[in-house]
């Protein structure tokens, strides 16, 4: 029977309503549907994906499924920074050849990596796990703020480096940051201009994110 059709004389549901259930063996559909809600993924793709996975040789499909499962066993977030990690507190926050004085916040964990990457940083680093954005109802309370806030009263931070993306959601965090952060009395700046407008520290070359950071200004 399709997943779907009832016995009895309620009114059946219209083909495109029953979903991939309805035409794929359930196990095809269930992967489908959970491919389909990847970020950049639709329909079309979560389909080729799910056939080219068909094809290829158990052990390395195997290999992925472990790999997923291990991602939520394995990966936590560090419980100083937030950043993705397998080891609490992750290995930055355990270094001590990393400078205390000064703090890196960024938004995601990746934003974090591409500022690693570029070398030029060895501070430590605060990762919010977002951006305010009132439209999408993300306040202060959904980010890590108030563990930033925590990290802040112990002395020994000099430095706040804001380096949340150059978009709309990342401006307002810094503004609303540099604004809490303020009365704390330690330097507050923001990483230059120079990132394209609307963009994300993920995908800015190093040279272009050590020039940002090199050109950070006094947040006034
Ligand atoms: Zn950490």
């Amino acid at each position: 029977m399709w997943v779907g059709e009832s016995g009895g004389g309620a009114a059946r549901a219209p083909p495109q309503a029953l979903g991939l259930v309805a035409y794929y063996p359930e196990p095809v559909a269930r992967l489908i549907e959970a491919l389909q809600r990847l970020p950049g993924i639709g329909p079309k793709t979560a389909q080729r994906l799910t056939f080219f996975l068909l094809k290829r040789p158990s052990d390395e499909v195997q290999g992925l499924a472990e790999s997923l499962t291990q991602l939520k066993q394995l990966i936590v977030h560090c419980r100083i920074c937030f950043n993705v990690t397998d080891e609490d507190p992750c290995r930055i926050c355990s270094d001590p050849r990393r400078d205390a004085r000064s703090l890196c916040v960024v938004e995601e964990p990746n934003d974090l990596l591409a500022i690693e990457r570029t070398g030029e940083f060895r501070g430590r680093y605060h990762v919010l796990l977002g951006a305010l954005s009132p439209l999408d109802g993300i306040g202060p309370e959904d980010l890590r703020v108030r563990e930033l806030l925590a990290r802040l009263e112990e002395p020994g931070v000099e430095e706040v480096i804001l380096a949340t993306n150059p978009s709309v959601e990342g401006e307002a965090t810094a503004i609303y940051l540099a604004k809490l952060l303020k009365p704390l009395g330690m330097r507050i700046t923001r990483i230059a201009r120079g990132l394209p407008v609307g963009g994300d520290l993920e995908y800015a070359d190093e040279v272009t994110l050590s020039k940002a950071l090199e050109g950070r200004r006094d947040f006034t």
